[in-house]
């Protein structure tokens, strides 16, 4: 058994911690974060650089480490500021279902220019009335000769309105179906079939959208449906058990950000003559946390090197982390917060933001609970 990365790996976490030293600037992300904007300009910077490829197969532009690249750059982009990576990282996430499922046709049209940070994804499954049950949405796909017509609206879509695909999930008498569309089948289509809604401003990650899709006799090509007709539960799942370990990824980098602060202000910030790291209470707060960092970092990276081995267990370990990791990372930014007294109360810092954009982690692809009923199911 072997406990570490590999050379390679090291040597592609140096280069994405350089960049993101260089790159990424508080002030600039809470500038787009006041606009609303998406990073464009850095995510295609990441793709030049091959840091979206990382984990992706070297078949489609990749660079093949699989789930542990794909952790290590997420990682390491969160732990230089989370608010970006996790921007940066949700351009590409929402992709790894056409990735495992996707025909060569449609990894070439979309994977390959996303690798190369041209492409933005989406995905959108959750309803209005169908969050955690996904399988009471109500979307609907009606087959009409050569194609299918969908009508329906899907609620709450990462990147909705700048992404360049979305994945979806419909339904029809054979079941759950997922589907790609595109801007240019969009534009194929009339007028008014395909609406977007921004649904406006949120607790974080406010560099990204959160749109309403809503569909009235849109018009897919039946070449545009992902797997198997009928089989669409599987191929969204089987995309969220990678999500999921990639999401806590975004998490752990986080809770390193602000670890990695919080050590940083105890030695510096000195009260009753001495600095604060001196009080054993502080020191054993840090103590505390980096424990618990190095229990997040084991139970990730054998999580990613399950996935990548295509072990059974990876679908349970993918639940254990995405319900563990991110449930840390939002305790651990709480306590820095405190560690920082006052100070960390201020957008300034980066603290408070990075605990805001955090917070996610525990609801999107999954929620805690949901993923504890996942675990019991697949244990007991
Ligand atoms: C910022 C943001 C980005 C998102 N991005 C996307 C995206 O890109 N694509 C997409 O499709 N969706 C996206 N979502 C939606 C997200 O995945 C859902 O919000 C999440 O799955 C929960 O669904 P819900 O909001 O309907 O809550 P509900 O399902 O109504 O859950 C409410 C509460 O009940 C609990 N609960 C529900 N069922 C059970 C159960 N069986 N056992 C125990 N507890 C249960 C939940 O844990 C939760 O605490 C996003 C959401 C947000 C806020």
């Amino acid at each position: 058994m072997f406990f570490d990365i590999d050379n390679d790996l090291r040597d592609i976490e140096k280069a994405v911690r350089e960049f993101c030293e260089k790159e990424f600037d508080l002030e600039y992300l809470q500038r787009l974060e006041d606009e609303h904007r998406f990073p464009k300009e850095v995510y295609e910077k990441i793709g030049e650089l091959g840091f979206i490829g990382v984990g992706f197969s070297e078949d489609i532009g990749g660079s093949g480490y699989g789930a542990m690249g794909h952790v290590i750059a997420v990682k390491e982009m969160c732990r230089s500021l989370p608010g970006m990576g996790m921007a940066l990282s949700l351009g590409y996430i929402p992709a790894f279902v056409i990735d495992i499922y996707g025909s060569e046709r449609q990894r070439e049209k979309y994977i390959r220019p996303m690798i190369e940070g041209r492409y933005v994804s989406a995905i959108s499954v959750t309803e209005p009335d169908s969050g955690s049950d996904i399988g009471s949405m109500k979307t609907r796909i009606e087959e009409r000769g050569d194609h299918f017509v969908l009508n329906g609206s899907k609620l709450f879509t990462t990147n909705a309105g700048y992404a360049d695909f979305y994945t979806l999930l419909a339904r029809d008498d054979n079941g759950l179906t997922a589907l790609v569309i595109d801007t240019e089948l969009k534009e194929k289509n009339r007028p008014g079939a395909f609406e977007i809604t921004d649904l406006g401003r949120k607790m974080g990650i406010n560099t990204t959208t959160s749109g309403e899709l809503v569909f009235s006799d849109f018009v897919i090509p039946k070449e545009n449906i992902l797997g198997k007709r009928g089989k669409g539960m599987r191929t969204v799942l089987d995309g969220f058990e990678l999500g999921r370990i990639v999401i806590a990824a975004q998490a752990f980098g986080a809770m390193l950000y602000g670890y990695e602060k919080a050590v940083n202000h105890a030695k510096k910030r000195k009260q009753f003559g001495r600095p604060i790291i001196k009080f054993q209470s502080i020191e054993h707060d840090l103590v505390d946390m980096y424990v618990e960092i190095e229990k997040c970092r084991g139970i990730l990276y054998r999580a990613a090197w399950l996935y990548d081995r295509k072990d059974p267990e990876s679908k349970k370990y993918s639940s254990v982390v995405k319900l563990t990791i991110p449930e840390t990372a939002i305790s651990i930014l709480n306590r820095c917060i405190d560690m920082f007294g006052g100070y960390g109360y201020m957008r300034d810092q980066g603290l408070e933001g990075a605990l805001r954009d955090v917070r996610i982690t525990s609801i999107y692809e999954g929620t805690s609970k949901i993923q504890k009923n996942t675990i019991s199911k697949l244990l007991y």
